[in-house]
C-alpha cells in the first residue's frame, strides 16, 4: 500500500472519466465486466517516494470485492498495459506482481501479435 492512499488528502485527486472506454473494453475482455471501475488522477506532488522527494509515479487500485467496487489511482495517463495490469490484479487478487507481469505480458502480446498479422493481411 503506497503511502498516499492512507493519507485524507483526497481533495486534490479528481475522478476522470476519460478511461471509462478503454476500462470497460479490458473488463470484457478479462471477465470481470461486474466490477465498477472508477479512476482517479493523482498529482505527482501528492506522491511520496522512499527518500520522502514527491513527484513519483503511480498507478494502483484499492479493491473491494465484497462490493465489486474498485478506486484506480494514477499519476500518468492509462495506457492499455496499466489497466490490463490492474484488472488482473483485481481478477487474481491473490498472485504477486511478478505472475500478474507474466500473465500480462502474455495478453498484450497476443494482442499485439493480431493486430501485426492483421495489418500486414491489408497491405
Ligand atoms: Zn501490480
Amino acid at each position: 500500500m503506497h503511502e498516499f492512499l492512507e493519507k485524507s488528502l483526497f481533495q486534490e485527486v479528481t475522478e476522470h472519466s476519460s478511461f471509462d472506454l478503454k476500462i470497460s473494453k479490458w473488463k470484457a475482455s478479462l471477465g470481470i465486466p461486474h466490477y465498477t471501475i472508477k479512476t482517479y488522477h493523482v498529482p505527482t506532488a501528492m506522491v511520496t517516494e522512499v527518500n520522502f522527494e514527491t513527484g513519483g509515479e503511480i498507478v494502483g487500485i484499492t479493491p473491494n470485492h465484497t462490493e465489486l467496487f474498485v478506486s484506480l489511482f494514477h499519476t500518468r495517463p492509462l495506457e492499455d498495459d496499466d489497466i490490463v495490469h490492474e484488472l488482473l490484479h483485481v481478477k487474481y487478487p491473490d498472485l504477486g506482481e511478478d505472475e500478474i507481469n507474466i500473465k500480462m505480458d502474455e495478453i498484450l502480446g497476443s494482442k499485439i501479435n493480431k493486430q501485426f498479422k492483421s495489418t500486414k493481411k491489408s497491405t
